[in-house]
């Protein structure tokens, strides 16, 4: 048995399993706001085995998911210079921008796009390729905006001057805020994300209990994590005591990673940044700092975002917003499905309308 093999064992789930149903007496809607979430909570069976009074919402903790339809053009703007090659995450490559298209046709229609897996391959391919310039597209949360700082970071210390990054980075805690603030939000308590939690630490959330009076568990993503931190927040609601609990003390530091916190800091300075489904929300987003300048490519190439309507029937941004299950969508496993993905909820593995319908089937 190895170490993770303990988060799943069966008779310690099956024993916590119980004493959540004996003690969920009330309805309780949660949120998970991490993508490893919604797959751990679907594929460990967890969510076809919580008590009745509990209802699972999948949250907006999907980068690709909430990355905005003028985010997509500004991508597609950029495969479309002939003097650029793109270097991108692969599951940005479906995503659907403006009129459906995605950089994925882009690139069948001559644009040099390169999938790398981390920002590091952007940069060697900016040095095999001196007479072009390589733009690495920074899309995600607070788990990934350091390794990028960081290699923008060596970029000048190498005078590489053919690197550039679109930074599109996202801020996981101003959109919890944005969530609460809705009046129509119907969120009793958050389960937390791990990965962005052994980032940005514990403080971050402090608001989630106390302007809001919700209670959120920061946990990992075994089934024992999940079911702890489900107990977690059934007793801070019976006992009317919202707080933040890191569950996941083995990973999450109570004050971050501080490493990583301080060359974000260095690059990146928060900018108000368009969310898919939620808007523009401020201080949520990271752009690169002044002094970075030269590797900014909004700057560098003179790009600028463009409106662009929302893409035709999906209803991405109210499954993001945790106010309607995928499988309501009117599209969801008809005109939609992973292999014929309408919106970013389905392009994505981490989305939740790619899970409801894998685990829909498996189920
Ligand atoms: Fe959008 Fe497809 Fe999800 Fe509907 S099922 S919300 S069209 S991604």
């Amino acid at each position: 048995m190895n170490s993770f093999d303990a988060f799943k064992d069966p008779a310690l789930c099956r024993s916590l399993l119980g004493r959540l149903t004996e003690e969920a007496t009330t309805p309780m809607r949660f949120m998970e706001v991490c993508g490893t979430h919604t797959v751990a909570i679907f594929q460990s069976g967890l969510r076809s085995l919580l008590p009745g009074t509990i209802t699972h919402l999948t949250g907006p903790g999907c980068p690709v998911c909430v990355t905005h339809e003028s985010e997509v053009a500004a991508f597609l703007e950029l495969a479309a210079r002939d003097d650029v090659i793109v270097a991108t995450f692969g599951d940005l490559m479906r995503v659907p921008g403006p009129k459906g298209a995605n950089l994925k046709t882009a690139s069948a229609e001559g644009a040099r796009v390169e999938v790398v897996y981390s920002p590091f391959d952007a940069l060697a391919l900016a040095k095999a390729n001196p007479d072009r310039t390589v733009v690495f597209l920074g899309i995600g949360f607070e788990t990934t905006a350091p390794t990028v700082a960081a290699t923008i970071r060596l970029a000048r210390e190498q005078s590489l001057d053919n690197f550039l990054v679109m930074s599109f980075h996202k801020l996981v805690p101003p959109a919890l805020r944005a969530l609460l603030a809705d009046p129509e939000a119907r969120v009793d308590a958050f389960i937390l994300p791990g990965h962005v939690s052994a980032i940005i630490g514990v403080d971050p959330y402090a608001f989630l209990a106390t302007e809001y009076g919700v209670p959120s568990v920061i946990t990992g993503f075994e089934p024992l994590d999940i079911l702890q931190a489900l107990i977690h927040i059934v007793r801070m609601r019976r006992d009317n005591a919202p707080a933040v609990i890191n569950q996941y003390s083995r990973v999450v530091p109570e004050h971050g990673n501080q490493k990583a916190l301080a060359v974000m800091a260095e690059v990146f300075t928060p900018v108000d940044a368009l969310w898919r489904g939620l808007g523009v929300l401020p201080q949520s987003g990271l752009a690169i700092a002044e002094p970075y300048a030269a590797f900014d490519a909004f700057k560098v190439l003179g790009i600028t975002l463009k409106d662009h309507p929302p893409l035709p029937g999906c209803r991405c941004g109210e499954v993001l917003k945790g106010k309607m299950p995928p499988n309501e969508c009117p599209l969801f496993a008809k005109a939609c499905t992973p292999a014929t993905p309408v919106g970013p909820c389905m392009v994505s593995t981490e989305g939740g309308c790619a899970a409801y319908f894998k685990y829909r089937l498996e189920a």
